[in-house]
């Protein structure tokens, strides 16, 4: 199998599996219990909360765990606009968000908030110029994206960060495709809540966090409703193996990670699919080097399908299915025809130079 497909999802490396296996099956007990087992655990939790938090400038009492990012992005917008909504019930995002953003923002329309939904410039970057035309006084929240999932765009997170501290309104982004990838800290870019996922940067899958600046102060409505844990945020007992997990990914993200190395990788890609066909690159220039939005307008595309062989999403993973084009492509500015030729490829741990020129001659088989 030639992956190509590390955006939608990464490996877990054995190495840190070996480290949750005896969470799972030894030290099992609930975190939240007062004997030593539970003790123990609780330990581990805390432990990886600390590193998590030291990854981008927090106090571990400002991280709460969720399943994920979809699950830290509902429990953000959800749980500020319900706490809010006798200050505002305007809320900013951007067109180009992730599905769950827009699914969760379409959800708030219907319980009575008002979305704006910036529009990108045509290298899908959203702009503090564009936002501070919109905010108002009743403006809650502000969430936008740090990296977009198809584009692989950065977005000047630091500078709409500071646009919403000087109005006084909270700034939100989901962070799950640049954490561990990019630097982060919260507040040098006046973060005031982040989502992440482990399953992006080779922790395991159904594991996440959401960071809130001063939770202990900060009114946030719970999602899942529970038995105090999480202090009363996020009901559920605490997925110990995964969080360990996840911490053990953070941790070791040094290892699997490594932006410098992949932008090689990237470069080595594209020269090599450039002798077999013609392109052209979405997204801007401040793209983070793992992921790479093309569009090849020779592409067979039934033909790629097809192919069992290569793991690569077309538009977006999740829309995959879809038979319009993606609506971070249509933000854009391309055309059903362009969109349907174009490719999200997104490299990862363990690719050489020489491992990503086999991997786009294989796909240049698909070139008519
Ligand atoms: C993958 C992804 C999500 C969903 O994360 P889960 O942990 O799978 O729920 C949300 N936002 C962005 C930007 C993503 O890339």
């Amino acid at each position: 199998m030639i992956y190509l497909d590390y955006a939608a999802s990464t490996p877990l490396p054995k190495a840190i599996l070996e480290t949750m296996i005896p969470w799972f099956c030894e030290d099992f007990g609930n975190p939240s219990s007062s004997h030593y087992q539970g003790r123990k655990a609780a330990k581990a939790v805390e432990r990886a909360r600390e590193i998590i938090a030291d990854k981008i400038g927090a106090y571990p009492s400002e991280i709460v765990f969720t399943s994920g990012a979809t699950e830290s992005n509902n429990l953000a917008l959800k749980g500020i606009a319900l706490a809010r909504r006798d200050k505002g019930r305007h809320i900013i995002t951007s067109s180009i968000e992730h599905k769950c953003i827009l699914s969760i923002c379409n959800y708030l329309e219907n319980e009575g908030f008002e979305i704006t939904y910036v529009e990108p410039n045509k290298y899908g970057e959203i702009t503090s110029a564009s936002i501070s035309k919109v905010i108002r006084d009743d403006t809650i929240i502000v969430s936008i994206s740090h990296v977009n999932n198809e584009l692989g765009t950065t977005q000047p997170i630091r500078e709409i960060g500071a646009l919403c501290f000087d109005k006084g309104v909270l700034f939100h982004t989901d962070a799950a495709q640049s954490f561990c990838k990019l630097d982060i800290n919260v507040d040098d870019m006046y973060i005031d809540l982040m989502s992440v996922s482990a399953h992006k940067c080779y922790g395991p899958k159904g594991i996440g966090a959401l960071y809130i600046r001063d939770l202990r102060e900060t009114k946030v409505d719970p999602v899942i409703h529970g038995a105090g844990q999480e202090l009363g945020l996020r009901g559920g007992t605490l997925a110990s193996p995964l969080i360990i997990g996840m911490g053990e990914a953070v941790s070791q993200s040094g290892l699997y990670i490594d932006q410098v190395a992949i932008g090689e990788v990237r470069s080595a890609f594209l020269n090599e699919l450039g002798k077999y066909c013609s392109y052209t690159i979405n997204g801007g220039v401040s793209v983070i080097p793992n992921i790479l939005n093309i569009t090849i307008q020779k592409l067979d595309i039934q033909s790629l399908m097809r192919d069992e062989e290569l793991a690569i999403s077309q538009g977006s993973a999740c829309s995959s299915m879809a038979i319009d084009i993606s609506h971070v492509l249509r933000a854009i500015g391309l055309s059903f025809e362009q969109g349907e030729k174009t490719l999200r490829i997104s490299l990862g741990y363990g690719y050489t130079p020489q491992k990503a020129k086999a991997a786009a001659a294989t796909l240049a088989k698909h070139i008519s």
